[in-house]
Formats: C-alpha cells, structure tokens, sequence
C-alpha cells in the first residue's frame, strides 16, 4: 500500500537538506519499487511568514493523516523576537506533542573514514556506536507553570517547571531497554538524583522496569559526569536514556565525536512507531542558502524511517551503505574535510552510490 510522507523543510537550510533527501526518496521510489506518496507542508519560521502560525491547522491536518514526517529545521534570527508562544520552534515542540512523539532516538556512529572529522583522538572514537533515547513531550520543556512575572517588589522572575509522571518514565525506559536488548544489552540512566526530585524518581521509575529486563545491565549517572565520561571515554556507553532537557544537550555533544552535527540523524516515535524523523542540527542560518550544509544527517533520517516505520530494512541498509561509499570516495561536505563539495554534489553522489548497488 501507498505510505505517505509528509514533507516539512522548514527554515534555513531545511528546504536544502530536504532537497537532497528527496532525491534520495524518489530514486528509491523509481528504481528501488519503494511505494511512496510525498505531501509537503509548512512548519516554523516559513509558515509563520505564510500564515501567522509556526505550526498551521493544514500542516497538523497533513502529518496526522500521513503514515510519515521528514522534517528538516526551523527557526533562525528573524523570528527571534516574538513571544516564545509564536516562535518557529513552538512549531517543532507542537508537532512532537501532538503526534504523542515521546521516544526520541539518536544513534551516534562514528564512519570509520570520519575518525580524523572528529575533534578527539581517533584511538577515542573508532568504531564508536552509542543510542542516546531522550523523552521528548514530557519535562522542563512542558512543565507547567512556566513564564516571567513580576513580583511584589517591582523585580521580574523567571521560571519552568520540571515534571515527570511514572508512566512517561516508564514507556521511555521500556522503549531503551528494548533497544538496549537488540544491541550490546548495556543502558545507562542520566539523571541528577542527587540534586533533582524529578529525576530521584526517573531512577526509581527506571529501576523497576529493568525487573523486566533481566538480560540488561542497567546502571546509572549524574548528568556532570555523563557529559565528562562521553568526552573522555565515550566507548563505554551502548544506549544511553535520559530525560528530554539532558537529552537534548548530552545528543550534541555525542554529534562532535562522530565529526559533525551534519552527520546524525533521529527519530522521534510514538507508541505504534508512527515517527517524524529530522536531522539533529537546526537551521544553520550562518550556512542557510549558500549550498553549503551537510545533507547527510538528513539522508540517514530517511534510512531510519525505513527501518523504524516503513519497514524496509534493506532499503535502510542501502542508504547507509551508499553513504559509507560516498565518505570512502573521500567526498566531504565542508563541515566534514577539506576541498569540500556543496550540499547538492553531496545529494548527487548519495543517488548515484545507491544506484549503482540497484
Ligand atoms: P544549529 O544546529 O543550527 O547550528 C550549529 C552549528 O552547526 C552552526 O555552525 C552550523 O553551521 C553547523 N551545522 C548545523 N547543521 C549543519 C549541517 N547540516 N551541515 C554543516 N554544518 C551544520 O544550531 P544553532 O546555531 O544553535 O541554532 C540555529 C537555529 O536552529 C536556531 O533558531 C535554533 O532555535 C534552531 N534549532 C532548530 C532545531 C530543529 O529544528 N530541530 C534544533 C536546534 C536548533
């Protein structure tokens, strides 16, 4: 049956990234049998040009009805001085709240030609394969009440509420030990127990699903220490779950020991693995239209929506693979290498690796 995507570039280097993932798309719909229908929407910064709204009542209507979403960015400088309500990214937070998007996977994998990419040693890095599993629609990024008011005495207060309730715990930590159980069955758990009430309780919550998950070895640290230890020794994390906010910050940081943001995909899913599936990067404004960016993070989302939604693991591997030729060609977009090649030569060359293994 017909599965359809439903496409939102978004801002900045969205619609450039977006270009060369369709590519990608059409060639595995033309020559590979792959039966798809793409629908585009508006989503962030573009559609609050087009409509007032970062996230319209078409583009919702649009990703509900679709089996699908491949998202590029949002946001950028324009739209910076809104209200945080009317902001590109409100698009994005909408999107992943309304879709019940709560498991956010982000694979960090180092390509074995990338190891001289990465701003560590290559001895630190080779063959580096960690899942980091953020939530996504639950934490510091909801929690309610949050905003700026003005106190008593005249002075203004700022504030965010973190919150977590037992069954968001729960479902995230299921979807991590299931995902640990697949690879080397070890998952970390990021919290700040020793500080944070919110997180004292994720830990409770995660150690009573691990009694499910015997094959397992579940252990857990402080956020401080999760960022120092993926810098120093990052080798000794196989799946990696943490609330939405460290998540966030921790996945980052994963991204520049695999050589650069421009190379991590994601999905994000929500209880049937219906997804949306979006590079880790923003919008790059200070790389946007200059065909400059890196459209492989990109690229490697759709390879994960094949493997997570659409079901065609092959065709996931094909993409990956295709990839892989690419980076042993020695091609390199400028975050990557030196005597770089633009984003649509990178797109170009992904399509003719895929077609000469059809
Ligand atoms: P960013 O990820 O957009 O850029 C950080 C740095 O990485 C920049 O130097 C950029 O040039 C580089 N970079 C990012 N993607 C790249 C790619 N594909 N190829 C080559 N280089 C790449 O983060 P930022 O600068 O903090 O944010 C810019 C805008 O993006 C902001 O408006 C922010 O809110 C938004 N943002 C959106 C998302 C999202 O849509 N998921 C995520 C993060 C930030």
């Amino acid at each position: 049956m017909t599965k359809t995507i439903a496409i939102l570039p978004g801002d900045g280097i969205g619609p450039e990234i977006i270009a060369e993932a369709i590519k990608v798309l059409k060639t595995l719909q033309n020559s590979f049998a792959l039966d798809i229908h793409l629908e585009h929407g508006l989503v962030g910064g573009a559609a609050i040009d087009a409509t007032g709204y970062p996230l319209p009542d078409e583009t919702l209507d649009l990703v509900k009805k679709a089996d699908v979403v491949l998202l590029g960015a949002v946001g950028g400088q324009k739209w910076e001085s809104l209200e945080i309500a009317r902001r590109p990214e409100k698009g994005l937070l909408g999107l992943r709240s309304e879709l019940k998007l709560f498991a956010n996977l982000r694979p960090a994998i180092l390509f074995p030609e990338l190891a001289n990419a990465s701003t560590l040693k290559p001895e630190v890095v080779e063959n580096l394969d960690i899942l980091i599993v953020r939530e996504l629609t639950g934490g510091i990024y909801f929690g309610q009440p949050r905003g700026i008011h003005t106190l008593e005495n005249g002075e203004r207060q700022a504030f965010n509420t973190l919150v977590y309730s037992e069954h968001e715990i729960e479902r995230i930590a299921r979807v991590a030990f299931e995902s640990a159980e697949k690879r080397q069955k070890r998952l970390c758990s990021v919290d700040k127990a020793n500080v944070l009430e919110a997180t004292e309780f994720w830990r409770e919550i995660v150690i009573q699903v691990s009694k499910d998950y015997p094959n397992v070895a579940l252990s857990h640290m402080y956020v401080d220490n999760a960022a120092m230890q993926l810098v120093r020794a990052p080798k000794q994390f196989d799946v990696i779950v943490t609330t939405n906010m460290f998540g966030d910050i921790l996945s980052d940081l994963a991204s520049q020991l695999t050589g650069s943001i421009g190379m991590l995909p994601s999905a994000s899913l929500d209880a049937n693995n219906k997804g949306m599936y979006e590079p880790i990067h923003g919008s790059a404004p200070d790389i946007a239209g200059k065909n400059l960016a890196n459209p492989l993070a990109t690229i490697l989302s759709v390879a994960m929506m094949l493997r997570y939604t659409l079901n065609q693991p092959k065709l996931a591997i094909a993409i990956e693979t295709a990839v892989s030729q690419v980076l042993r060609d020695g091609l390199r977009t400028q975050d990557i290498g030196q005597n770089a090649i633009s984003t649509r030569e990178m797109g170009d060359a992904v399509v003719a690796a895929l077609l000469r293994s059809a």
